[in-house]
C-alpha cells in the first residue's frame, strides 16, 4: 500500500489528435515504467481499431513511479479515458476515479469541441486542472493565442500552463513535477469498510473479466469475498494487481489506489461501470451517479449471405461478452431475411461493432438506417418506446410522437460558419448560442438526435473541409410532427426500408429513396410501381416500366450500358437477389437506398 500523500491520480483531457496518447507514452517512458526496448507507440491504445483510428474506446490505466525533485517517490496513476461522446458516461466515471486532469491543447490548433466537452466532465468531477500546451516543436505553435483561448472559452487560469513537445520530450519533466505539486493527493480512510468504484471492465480469454477499481476507503486483499452493490452478487477475488501497463500482481490495494481484480466472472454484463464494490458482509453507501448502460441508437444487422446467419449470431454473442452496453435481439425481415436488431451507445459505437463483425469474423453485413428511440404516446394514455420503425402502431391509435433532442456544440473557423449554420438549419436545428473566440466561432444548437444519426458528421466534415469539431449531449424528449414512412415495391411494403421522419422532410427522403430503387431494380415482365407512403397516402412515386418480351434486342439499344451493367451485376450476385412481392430486388438496391446521402 502507498501512503495517500504519495499518490496522484489523474487523467488527460484532450481533443482527438492533440497528443494525448503520445504524451502518455512519453510520461511512461521518461519514468522507465516500460523498458526502452518494449516501448511501442501508443502504449495505451490496445484494440486494433483504436490504433488505426487513433481513438481510445476503453479506459486504460497505467501506474508510474516518479522520483520527484523533493526527493520523494510518488505513485502516479493515469487513467486514459475515451474521448468520444458515445462513451460520455464511461468518461464521467473514469473522471470520478481521479482527482485531477492534464488539459492538453495542441498549440497549433487551439481549443476544440471535444476539449470543451471533456473539460466539462473534469470540472463536474471537481478536478484540479493543469493546462499543457503540446506540439511546441512545430513552427505553427502559438502558445499565447492558445492561453488566451483557454482563458476565454474555458474560463480557467492558463498562466501556469506547461509548454510541451510530446514528440521531442521537451517539458515532460515539468509536467511530471506539476502533477505532483499542483494536483491534490486522494483522500480516504484505511480503517473504514471497503468501498471501491468499478471504473471499467473487459473480457480476457485467460482470466475472465478484468475489473478496474479505484479504492475509496478500506483495503482490498486477494482471496477475499466482495459484493457488487447494484446487483448484490458475491465474487471470490482470485487476483489483484496494478497496470505498468502490463498486469503486475500485488497483495493488496489501499485507499487512493487504482488497480484491477479478477474473480472468475464470465461476462462483462455482470460488472457495471460506476457500481460500488465492498466486502461480502459490509454495508456502505453506494457511490452516486450510477447508471445502467442505455443504448440510444438502433439498427438492423443482416448477413449479405443468408447462410451466415449462425456465424453472425456467434460473433454477436462473442462481442456482447465484452460489451455490456451493446444490446441485440433476433429480427426477421421479409426483405433481408434473418438478422439482429442491435442497440448502441451512439454512431461510433455502431461503427466499431459493425467493423469488428466484418473484419474479425469475416461476415459481410447489410445495416439498416440507424434509428433512435421514439416515445409513442397512444390515445389510450399508454406510452411505448419504439426501437424499430417497422413496429410503429397504426397511426389512428397514436396521439403523438416525441423524439430525443441533443445539445450540439460546434467549433469552426469563421469562413465555414455559414455552411455549418445552414446544415444545422436543414437538420431542424434551433440555434441557442453563437460566440466567437479569435477567428473561430462556437455555435450551440438544439437538434433532433435522429437528424444527427443520418450522416450529419460526414456532412459537417465535408462542408468544413474537416476543420469543424463537434460534440453533443442528450437533453430530453420533445413532441414533433413525426411519421413513419414506408416504401412499397409492387404495392408491398419493404419492411427494412421503413423509417421515422419529420413530416416536412418526408417528401424529400421518400423521393430520394424511390429514385434510387428505380435505378437499381432490374425491369421485369410487368410494370412495377415504387412508392413512398405515409399511412395510406403516397408521397413519392416512380414506375419501372415493363420489359418488352418481343423486342429484347431493341430494348438493349436505348440504354444498353445501363442494362449491361445491371445484367453483369445480376450474374455476379444471383444469390444476392431477394424475391419481394414477385419482384427481384438486388441487395445492392437496399444497401444504396439505406445510405441516406440525400
Ligand atoms: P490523441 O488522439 O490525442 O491520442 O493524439 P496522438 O497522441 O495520437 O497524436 C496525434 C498526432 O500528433 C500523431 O501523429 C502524433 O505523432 C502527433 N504529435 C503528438 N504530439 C506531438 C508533438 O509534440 N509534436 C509533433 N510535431 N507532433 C505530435
Ligand atoms: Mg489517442
Amino acid at each position: 500500500m502507498t501512503d495517500l500523500d504519495k499518490i496522484r491520480n489523474f487523467s488527460i483531457v484532450a481533443h482527438i489528435d492533440h497528443g494525448k496518447s503520445t504524451l502518455a507514452d512519453r510520461l511512461i517512458q521518461s519514468t522507465n515504467t516500460v523498458a526502452e526496448r518494449d516501448m511501442k507507440a501508443q502504449m495505451l491504445d490496445s484494440m486494433d481499431i483504436e490504433r488505426e483510428r487513433g481513438i481510445t474506446i476503453k479506459a486504460n490505466t497505467v501506474r508510474i513511479d516518479y522520483h520527484a525533485k523533493d526527493g520523494e517517490t510518488y505513485v502516479l496513476n493515469l487513467i486514459d479515458t475515451p474521448g468520444h461522446v458515445d462513451f460520455a458516461y464511461e468518461v464521467s466515471r473514469s473522471m470520478r476515479a481521479v482527482e485531477g486532469s492534464l488539459l492538453v491543447v495542441d498549440s497549433t490548433q487551439g481549443v476544440e469541441a471535444q476539449t470543451l466537452a471533456n473539460v466539462y466532465h473534469a470540472i463536474e468531477a471537481d478536478h484540479d486542472l493543469v493546462p499543457v500546451f503540446n506540439k511546441i516543436d512545430l513552427p505553427a505553435s502559438d502558445i499565447d493565442r492558445v492561453a488566451e483561448q483557454v482563458e476565454d472559452v474555458i474560463g480557467i487560469d492558463a498562466s501556469g500552463a506547461i509548454a510541451v513537445s510530446a514528440k521531442t520530450g521537451q517539458g515532460i519533466e515539468e509536467t511530471l513535477e506539476a502533477i505532483v505539486t499542483q494536483l491534490p493527493a486522494p483522500k480516504g480512510d484505511v480503517d473504514a469498510p471497503l468501498k471501491a468504484m468499478l471504473v471499467d471492465s473487459w473480457y480476457d480469454s485467460y482470466l475472465g473479466v478484468i475489473v478496474l477499481v479505484r479504492i475509496i476507503d478500506g483495503v482490498l486483499k486477494k482471496g477475499e469475498k466482495v459484493k457488487f452493490i447494484s446487483n448484490g452478487t458475491i465474487h471470490h477475488v482470485d487476483r489483484i494487481g496494478v497496470f505498468r501497463p502490463e498486469m503486475q500482481p500485488v497483495d493488496q490495494l489501499g485507499p487512493g489506489e487504482i488497480g484491477f481484480l479478477t474473480a472468475s466472472i464470465k461476462q462483462v454484463r455482470d460488472t457495471r461501470v460506476g457500481d460500488t464494490i465492498t466486502h461480502q458482509r459490509s454495508e456502505v453507501e453506494p457511490l452516486d451517479g450510477f447508471q445502467p448502460a442505455q443504448p440510444v441508437v438502433f439498427c438492423g444487422l443482416f448477413p449479405v449471405d443468408s447462410s451466415q446467419f449462425e456465424d453472425l449470431r456467434e460473433s454477436i454473442d462473442k462481442l456482447a461478452l465484452n460489451d455490456a452496453s451493446f444490446s441485440f435481439e433476433m429480427e426477421s425481415s421479409a426483405a433481408l431475411g434473418f438478422g439482429f436488431r442491435c442497440g448502441f451507445l451512439g454512431l461510433l459505437h455502431l461503427e466499431v461493432i459493425r467493423d469488428r463483425i466484418e473484419r474479425e469474423f469475416d461476415i459481410e453485413l447489410i445495416t439498416t438506417a440507424p434509428s433512435v428511440i421514439y416515445h409513442i404516446h397512444m390515445k389510450d394514455g399508454t406510452k411505448l418506446d419504439l426501437h424499430n420503425p417497422a413496429d410503429m402502431p397504426d397511426v389512428t391509435t397514436v396521439d403523438h410522437v416525441a423524439e430525443p433532442r441533443i445539445k450540439a456544440t460546434i467549433l469552426v473557423p469563421d469562413e465555414y460558419l455559414g455552411e455549418v449554420l445552414k446544415l444545422c438549419q436543414d437538420r431542424r436545428g434551433i440555434q441557442e448560442d453563437l460566440t466567437y473566440a479569435g477567428s473561430r466561432a462556437m455555435a450551440v444548437y438544439d437538434l433532433p438526435l435522429n437528424e444527427v444519426v443520418f450522416d450529419f458528421y460526414d456532412r459537417l466534415k465535408s462542408v468544413t473541409k474537416g476543420y469543424a469539431s463537434f460534440d453533443y449531449q442528450l437533453t430530453g424528449y420533445r413532441q414533433d410532427n413525426l411519421v413513419k414512412m414506408s416504401v412499397l415495391v409492387n404495392e408491398e411494403p419493404v419492411d427494412a426500408l421503413s423509417m421515422m421522419v419529420h413530416r416536412d422532410r418526408a417528401e424529400a427522403r421518400g423521393r430520394a429513396m424511390v429514385e434510387k430503387l428505380k435505378d437499381l431494380i432490374p425491369r421485369h415482365m410487368f410494370k412495377i410501381p415504387i412508392q413512398a407512403a405515409i399511412g395510406g397516402k403516397v408521397i413519392a412515386r416512380e414506375t419501372l416500366s415493363a420489359m418488352r418480351k418481343d423486342v429484347t434486342a431493341k430494348c438493349y439499344g436505348g440504354d444498353a450500358s445501363r442494362k449491361r451493367k445491371l445484367l453483369d451485376k445480376q450474374k455476379a450476385g444471383k444469390k444476392k437477389m431477394r424475391q419481394f412481392g414477385k419482384v427481384d430486388i438486388p441487395q445492392e438496391a437496399f444497401i444504396s437506398a439505406l445510405k441516406m446521402d440525400d
